[in-house]
């Protein structure tokens, strides 16, 4: 509301704040450690710092790991003909280096055959956007996190097939997704990278 710009990837402002990502941690007068913004309630009074060297080292830490989960940057075909998703934008910000650490395997894309949603999930940093505005928002729980730590992954009941699973097709999913995991297969069409 201040007009401040403190990134995050796992907050969507319809949703309730989640607190993962911790993307957005400040500093905040009195408190010993940095808390994260969208999971703080601002009180009158408070002063809060939004970037400093500190911030910047541990978001820059943060951005290479997920990149570390993902292809590299140049192999991207989203970024190259419709801009970087917010997670290599953020990537942009605090100079993150994609390479910094070892690649982890990356998840798997979907196998799923809907015509609609391009469900590429070696994209995918597990914020879980997609699943919680598929449930709080849409109210239909089409797609839910499966597994744990890097094996996590987004899957659909039954047999990972959402043309077969109470999905509306409703697209929100798309919309809130920070990397290119979730494309609309018509725009996917449209640029030719299918
Ligand atoms: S398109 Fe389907 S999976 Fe995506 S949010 Fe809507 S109902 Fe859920
Ligand atoms: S598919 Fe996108 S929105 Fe869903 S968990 Fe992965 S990165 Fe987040």
């Amino acid at each position: 509301m201040a007009g401040v710009n403190v990134p995050s990837l796992c907050y969507e402002p319809r949703l309730s704040p989640q607190g993962t990502c911790r993307l957005c941690l400040v500093e905040v007068d009195g408190l010993a450690k940095p808390v994260a913004a969208c999971t703080t309630i601002a009180e009158p009074g408070m002063r809060v710092t939004t970037e400093s060297d500190g911030l910047t080292e541990y978001r820059r830490l943060i951005l290479e790991l997920l990149l570390s989960e993902t292809p590299p940057t140049q192999g991207c075909p989203r970024c190259s003909t419709l801009g970087p998703c917010q997670l290599h934008a953020a990537a942009g910000r605090y100079g993150a280096q994609e390479d910094r650490f070892p690649r982890l395997s990356q998840r798997k894309p979907s196998q799923d055959p809907n015509p609609f949603i391009r469900r590429d999930y070696q994209w995918c940093i597990a914020c879980f956007r997609c699943t919680r505005i598929c449930e709080e928002l849409e109210m239909a729980r089409a797609i839910v996190p499966s597994g744990r730590g890097q094996s996590t992954c987004i899957t659909s009941f039954p047999g990972d097939r959402l043309l077969e699973s109470p999905c509306t097709f409703c697209g929100q999913c798309i919309h809130t997704c920070p990397t290119g995991a979730l494309m609309d297969r018509k725009v996917v069409h449209q640029l030719g990278y299918e």
